[in-house]
Parts: C-alpha cells; sequence; structure tokens
C-alpha cells in the first residue's frame, strides 16, 4: 500500500524558496571584476533569481531546454543556478579555461541556445562566436551601462536590464523531481569531454549528504567559501548546500590566489572552504613567509586530486585548520566520498588519524562502491586487493548526455559506472584511489602508482609539488620520470632526494631520472596535467 506522506517533488527551487522564509536576513557576499564586495541577502537573491525566471520564460526559454552560463564564481551565477533549473531549464556551466576548440565542442554538443556570460569573458565568446552553431543569444552579466560599445555580438542583452523588466511575483512550478537540472562536462583530463546530466532529484539528495556531517558538514553555523569554481562540479554542491543550511556564502570571482582568498577568509570570517589541493598550496605560500594566520577558518575540505600529508600539516601547524579529504568525480554530482573518521579513532593519536585522512574517504549512504579485478571478478573489501571502482548510486550518472559510445563504454552491463580510478576498498569501507588507470605507470608487466611515487616525493621538506609520469622505456614498456617543484626559497637535490624516495619505495618503483622544473602543467581544474607531461617527455630517453 502507497505511504501516507505528502508526495512534494525534491527540486533545487524547494532550498532557494527555504531558505527565503528561514535564512532571509543570511549574507551572500560576492567579489566583482574590480575587486569591490557585493553584499545582499538569500531573501534578496531569492527574489532577483524569480525575476531572472520570469525573464527566461519571457525569452522563450522551455523546459528541458540547456541554458549556458561561462561565469566565474560571483552572486548573478548563483542566482543563475535558481533561474535557469527551477523553471526546469537546464543550467549548463562551462569552464572558461578550457580551450577554445573544447568550448565550441560542448557548447555545440549541449545544444545551448541561450548563453549567460560575465562581462571579463566576452572577448572570448566574441572569439568563439562563428563556431558557436546553436546559441542565438548572449546575456552579459552586467548592468546595460557597463557593455561594451564595440561588441561584435549582435543583440547582446543586459542581465540587469532582464531583471528590471520583471518583478518577483513568482511561484515555482512543481514538476517531475527526475527532470534535467544541470550539465556539467567533465574537464576532459583524460580526453573528450563528457556531459553529466544532473536531475533535480540527484542534486537535492546530494545536497543532503553535503549537509550531514560525515559529508562537508555545512551548516548554519558556517560561513563558506567554495575556493572552486561554480563550472566545477557545481563547486562541489556549495551553491545548493549552503543555500540549503543557511550558511553565508562568500562568492570569490575569478580569482583563487593565496592573497585574494586570505582576504576574504579572513574579512569575512569563513569557517569552512573546498578546493584542489594546488589552491591550498598557493595559499599557504602565501601564508607562510609573511607569518599571517587564518583566525576564523575552522576545516577544509581537499578533493579532485590526492592530498598531500604535508599539506594537512601545515595547516594544522600555522592555522589550526583541520583539512578533510574527499574524493569525487563530475559524474557523481559530484561527491563520492570523504575521509571521516569512525568512533573506533575516537582517542586515536594524531598519525593514526592522518592515515585515516589519507585515504580518498569512505562512501556515504546510497552511494554504492566495489571494486573489479581485470577478468571482471569482484573483489574482496580487504584493503589489499586493488582493481577499478566501480560505483552506483542515485547521484551518480547512468551514462553520458547524447553520448551512446561514451556510456557505453563507461556502464557495465549490471549498471555500475566504471570510474577509471583504481584502487582497494578496506574493511572499514575506506577507498584508497591508487591512480587513474590511464596514469599507471606499466614497468615490466607490473603496476606502479603515479600517486604513490608523488604522495613520497611531496614529502621530502625541499619538494612543493610532485608529478610522476610514464615514459616508454625499450626493455620494461614503460619507467617512472619524476617532476618536482621545489618549495619557495629551498632548491632540491635530485640525488638527495632519490635517497631519500630509496628509504620509502620498492627499489624497481624509483623514478628513473627525477627533473627539477619552475612549475607543472595544470588542467582546466587546476589539476597536473598529465596528458601534457606525457606528451612533452615521450622522446626523452631515460638514462
Ligand atoms: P577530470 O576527470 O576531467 O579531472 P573530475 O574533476 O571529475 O574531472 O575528476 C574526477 C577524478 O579526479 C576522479 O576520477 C579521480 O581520478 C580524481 N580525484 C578526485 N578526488 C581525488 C582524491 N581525493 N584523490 C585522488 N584522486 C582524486
Amino acid at each position: 500500500i502507497p505511504g501516507m506522506m505528502m508526495d512534494r517533488p525534491l527540486l533545487v527551487s524547494a532550498l532557494i524558496e527555504h531558505a527565503e522564509r528561514f535564512h532571509g536576513a543570511v549574507p551572500v557576499v560576492s567579489r566583482e571584476h574590480d575587486g569591490s564586495l557585493f553584499r545582499y541577502t538569500y531573501a534578496e537573491a531569492s527574489g532577483r533569481a524569480k525575476r531572472l525566471a520570469k525573464a527566461l520564460l519571457r525569452l522563450g526559454v522551455r523546459p528541458g531546454e540547456r541554458v549556458a552560463t561561462m561565469a566565474w564564481n560571483g552572486h548573478r551565477h548563483f542566482e543563475l543556478y535558481y533561474g535557469i533549473s527551477g523553471i526546469g531549464a537546464v543550467m549548463h556551466t562551462i569552464n572558461p579555461r578550457l580551450f577554445e576548440d573544447q568550448i565550441a565542442y560542448i557548447a555545440n554538443h549541449a545544444g545551448d541556445r541561450l548563453l549567460f556570460v560575465d562581462l571579463s569573458l566576452l572577448p572570448l565568446v566574441e572569439a568563439l562566436r562563428g563556431r558557436l552553431a546553436t546559441i542565438r543569444t548572449c546575456v552579459a552579466l552586467a548592468p546595460r551601462a557597463a557593455l561594451p560599445a564595440g561588441t561584435t555580438l549582435p543583440g547582446l542583452l543586459s542581465y540587469e536590464e532582464l531583471l528590471e523588466a520583471e518583478d518577483d511575483d513568482f511561484a515555482w512550478p512543481q514538476f517531475d523531481e527526475r527532470s534535467a537540472c544541470a550539465l556539467c562536462y567533465t574537464s576532459g583530463t583524460t580526453g573528450r569531454p563528457r556531459g553529466a546530466l544532473y536531475s533535480h532529484r540527484s542534486t537535492v539528495l546530494h545536497t543532503m549528504n553535503c549537509c550531514a556531517v560525515d559529508g562537508h558538514a555545512v551548516s548554519g553555523e558556517d560561513c563558506v567559501l567554495p575556493a572552486v569554481q561554480m563550472y566545477h562540479g557545481n563547486a562541489w554542491g556549495i551553491p545548493y548546500s549552503a543555500t540549503a543550511a543557511g550558511a553565508k556564502l562568500v562568492l570569490s570571482g575569478r580569482q583563487l590566489d593565496g592573497e585574494t582568498l586570505f582576504r576574504l577568509l579572513e574579512e569575512e570570517r569563513v569557517t569552512f572552504s573546498l578546493g584542489v589541493p594546488t589552491v591550498w598550496m598557493d595559499l599557504l605560500a602565501y601564508t607562510a613567509p609573511r607569518g599571517l594566520r587564518l583566525t576564523t577558518l575552522r576545516r577544509v575540505v581537499s578533493g579532485g586530486s590526492a592530498v598531500p600529508q604535508s599539506l594537512v600539516e601545515a595547516f594544522r601547524r600555522d592555522h589550526g585548520v583541520r583539512v578533510i579529504q574527499a574524493w569525487g568525480m563530475t559524474e557523481m554530482n559530484p561527491l563520492g566520498a570523504t575521509a571521516a573518521p569512525r568512533h573506533r579513532h575516537l582517542g586515536a593519536s594524531e598519525a593514526e588519524r592522518d592515515a585515516v585522512n589519507q585515504t580518498q574517504g569512505r562512501p556515504p549512504f546510497l552511494v554504492d562502491m566495489r571494486i573489479v579485478g581485470p577478468d571482471g571478478a569482484v573483489l574482496p573489501h580487504d584493503g589489499r586487493a586493488v582493481g577499478e571502482l566501480q560505483v552506483r548510486g542515485p547521484w551518480v550518472i547512468s551514462g553520458y548526455f547524447g553520448d551512446p559510445a561514451a556510456t557505453a563504454a563507461a556502464i557495465t552491463p549490471d549498471g555500475w559506472l566504471a570510474t577509471g580510478d583504481v584502487g582497494s576498498i578496506d574493511p572499514d569501507g575506506y577507498l584508497r584511489v591508487v591512480d587513474r588507470a590511464k596514469d599507471m605507470i606499466k614497468s615490466g608487466g607490473e603496476w606502479i602508482s603515479s600517486i604513490a611515487l608523488e604522495t613520497a616525493a611531496a614529502a621530502h621538506p625541499d619538494v612543493a609539488e610532485a608529478a610522476a609520469v610514464a615514459v616508454p622505456h625499450p626493455r620494461w614498456g614503460e619507467r617512472p620520470l619524476l617532476l618536482v617543484v621545489a618549495r619557495d626559497g629551498r632548491a632540491v637535490d635530485a640525488a638527495a632526494l632519490r635517497g631519500f624516495l630509496a628509504a620509502r619505495l620498492a627499489r624497481w618503483w624509483l623514478p628513473d631520472e627525477i627533473l627539477v622544473v619552475a612549475e607543472l602543467p595544470r588542467t582546466a581544474t587546476g589539476k597536473v596535467s598529465k596528458a601534457a607531461l606525457r606528451e612533452r617527455y615521450r622522446d626523452r630517453g631515460l638514462p
């Protein structure tokens, strides 16, 4: 028999509606292009999202239609999150740091009709114009007076003008929670971008997990600054979870450099932030030599790539901040696991707790994980068996948007998503990602984990960052090359580093060559680009 509970659909508009009614006075702060800070409240943001919804309807946007954004973290982008999805259209966040070819491919593949673009990104859109086949209208996220006179975009609209023409007397439509709400393409670290099409249901369930204590624990006591862009996996869900929880929200604009972050974290009394390890390294490289201390920040989630232990220690020592490792992927809305301790870790030594945090974490309920051997056999959760990680759950993609070939390659016949990550799961449920399948180094038929090499090298006091890549080798097939960046004001001695690694790694894992470089190439989301490194060093003979 049916349960007798109200069948209210799980729609993202319910989050902003809740914020308007119950967190109305909580501030949202946004750093503008000129560095000034714009401040308003959830109630005002909600009102403007409603005006936007009415403007979109007036422009003829229909349910299911893709509406693109090309914007940094800002209050108008935040309004787009709700205005577009709230009327049943699909918000497609485009990463402006991708190559132009990739951007054109993504926008055309998505069939975007409308594009909302930050003023600072107008030149990029102008340059791309001839290659954007489906976009009919561009809207600049600015008042009319700020639009450049000489723009080559025909009929460029002003966002503020659109909103001024509407009022906020609007009730969000109710529709099937399985409808699509947002579209996000993988950043192309491992090939052609593929689209993850989130639903309202997946996003609301994911939001509840972000607010859960073993998730991101976003709460009404927090002030949250996502140090990850809103086009990268929806800023890891923060525009939804902060809104739902009524956390004060700080949107940092384009800049995620150490100085900008430090100032915002301090001036806005931020308690919680999230980002990739590179961002944290930049922040610490800014604070350490100046003797600066973060006074309100309590915890940081680091994800996107493995977090170096040295970073965890520096945050704790210099700032009293706890770093929590999280693992996720665009295909998972994007949070897949958090390194949350268990009751048995209560009173455990710092080293033991750090060891937990060096895993990629354990999945929240509703997310299921398994590891599978090369023959397809499901392997035990014994912390030793290593195989491909597969996941399933209500916030895992069931296929790639408009891409049957990519879908067939990624979804197993029994309905799991093959993640491309390789790892183990221990009896406590903690996942340990050894590598991405494509980044592993195969030497003499045996696998070497590039992440393990990098973690070991990054533990050396002179090393700021390390990347290990496979280089073709006539005898072994592939051998590891290690690239290291020295810490500010220090120099890396390759021979000494080799000795350091020899004490920590199997002999045959030791890199054949160690190169000290000034910096490492990055992908559009700030990760080290292994593909670029492989390309650069492919023809280099190892000693
Ligand atoms: P892309 O695949 O284009 O980089 P994503 O941001 O979706 O785009 O990346 C997801 C991948 O990032 C995961 O499959 C995994 O390989 C890696 N990753 C994410 N978090 C971690 C982590 N904490 N440790 C190691 N790898 C991680």
